[in-house]
């Protein structure tokens, strides 16, 4: 949730009308974005190794894979996989292994950070049926289950890190074992700030900036990383902290507002798809593909 002004929205209505116009300007010259081609773009195009930046998901597809431009993606929010009654957003891994081969088995693409990016700012092509998957916090897990699930599909990811919480006791992640992610280049692991507060109830931008400034430090120090993706704890967010993030090099950052994503949405406050043991397969499918999907 944003607080205070709304001065922005200007400027993104703007965005979105160049995008427009730059878009049907490729349509009379006849090349993408807009029309389908096949292979793999290239920000997903797999490089050399050793070229791979850390802690940054590369996807190589089928050649035949078509890609253009769709009229939205949905960025699905997972937080922990486990066993835990009445609390519907802890998702058993057997609803998140329903939901992978429904993915798998109707054509779904999910896709990188990256190429969330192209899409949202430059109006990019994607593959057919994207989706991005993402997932909050940094809880084990993510490393015991979703990492290895994420790699049998060959289904790129995200990971958003609460930095200082590596390494502590209950249910979270080591260096080593993130280190071990990182350099496997099937996950793109990002900010999820230093310590979790909700940033715009810290009395002052030193406060703020601390919080996303550090966890990026965090991240290049420990496993290597260029961050410039990041997530708002609890979606809560304030003008001075999108101000800050821009200083910091964080390029894109996702919300937990509920909706999906455009070509010339605001990168800084990209609504997601909250998926959890409620979102029955039906609703996920429908998740996946409206603007106006049923609400929880
Ligand atoms: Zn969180």
């Amino acid at each position: 949730m944003k607080f205070l002004s709304r001065g922005w929205k200007k400027t993104a209505a703007a965005a979105a009308a160049l995008l427009l116009l730059s878009s049907s300007m490729f349509a009379l010259t006849g090349c993408a974005p807009g029309e389908a081609k096949s292979g793999a773009s290239s920000s997903a195009a797999v490089q050399a190794e050793g070229q791979l930046k850390p802690g940054t998901a590369y996807v190589k597809r089928d050649p035949s894979v078509t890609y253009s431009v769709p009229e939205g993606v949905s960025v699905l929010m997972f937080h922990m996989i486990g066993d835990i009654p009445n609390n519907a957003a802890v998702e058993t891994e057997a609803n998140l292994r329903l939901q992978m081969n429904y993915l798998r088995d109707h054509g779904y693409h999910p896709i990188t950070m990256q190429e969330l990016y192209d899409y949202v700012t430059k109006g990019a092509a994607l593959p057919e049926k994207p989706v991005c998957i993402t997932f909050d916090d940094g809880y084990l897990d993510s490393y015991t289950i979703v990492y290895p699930m994420m790699k049998e599909y060959g289904f790129p990811w995200t990971l958003f890190l609460i930095t200082d919480d590596v390494g502590k006791p209950y249910n979270r992640m080591t260096w080593d074992q993130l280190k071990e992610m990182a350099d496997s280049h099937t996950v793109t692991i990002a900010n999820h700030t230093l310590s979790h507060p909700k940033l715009h109830n810290l009395a002052t931008a030193k406060e703020k900036e601390k919080e996303i400034v550090e966890a990026n430090e965090a991240l290049k120090y420990h496993l290597g990383i260029d961050n410039a993706w990041l997530a708002y704890p609890y979606g809560d967010y304030d003008d001075q902290v999108v101000e800050i993030c821009k200083k910091a090099g964080i390029k894109m950052a996702v919300t937990t507002d509920s909706g999906r994503v455009h070509v010339g949405s605001y990168p800084y406050e990209l609504k997601r798809v909250y998926i959890g043991n409620d979102i029955s397969l039906a609703r996920f499918s429908e998740r996946l593909n409206k603007d106006n999907y049923t609400p929880v």
